[in-house]
């Protein structure tokens, strides 16, 4: 389930190169090859799906997975809240996923940013 010139699903397939984190058989993470915080990860589905809205009902674990899977990715690269809500810098992280071009979404392959760092959101 690939799209011709989708450049994620090209880095799936291992036809374009990253710098990954993970992977098993439903999704990858690779480092944002422009990031925008200290840590800006992306989770990509194996499977092409475009956007979050097309997501259909069949998807409902493929999405829970990928937001479980998200704290332990930013915990093995530094990010875990101690759950002290004072202190603020690196103690936590965030998940976007853009949709469409009025979400700021620039790759039509589902994709979950996982970013972390002093305030990246005002880097963004
Ligand atoms: P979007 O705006 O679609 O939510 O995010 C797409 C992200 O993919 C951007 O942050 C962009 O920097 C990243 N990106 C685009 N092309 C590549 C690539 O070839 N390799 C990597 N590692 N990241 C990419
Ligand atoms: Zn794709």
């Amino acid at each position: 389930m690939t799209q011709d010139n989708c450049i994620f699903c090209k880095i799936v397939a291992g036809q374009i190169p990253s710098t990954q984190v993970y992977a098993d058989d439903d999704v990858i993470v690779f480092k944002d090859i422009n990031p925008a915080a200290d840590m800006h990860l992306l989770m990509v589905p194996r499977k092409h799906i475009a956007t979050l809205q097309d997501c259909q009902p069949e998807d409902q674990a493929l999405l829970g997975k990928m937001l479980l899977l998200a704290p332990k990715l930013a915990a093995e690269q530094g990010y875990r809240y101690d759950g002290d809500p004072e202190n603020v810098d690196g103690n936590g992280f965030r998940v976007v996923v853009n949709n469409g071009p009025g979400g700021g979404q620039e790759v039509y392959h589902l994709h979950m940013h996982i970013l972390a760092g002093p305030r990246p959101w005002k880097r963004m």
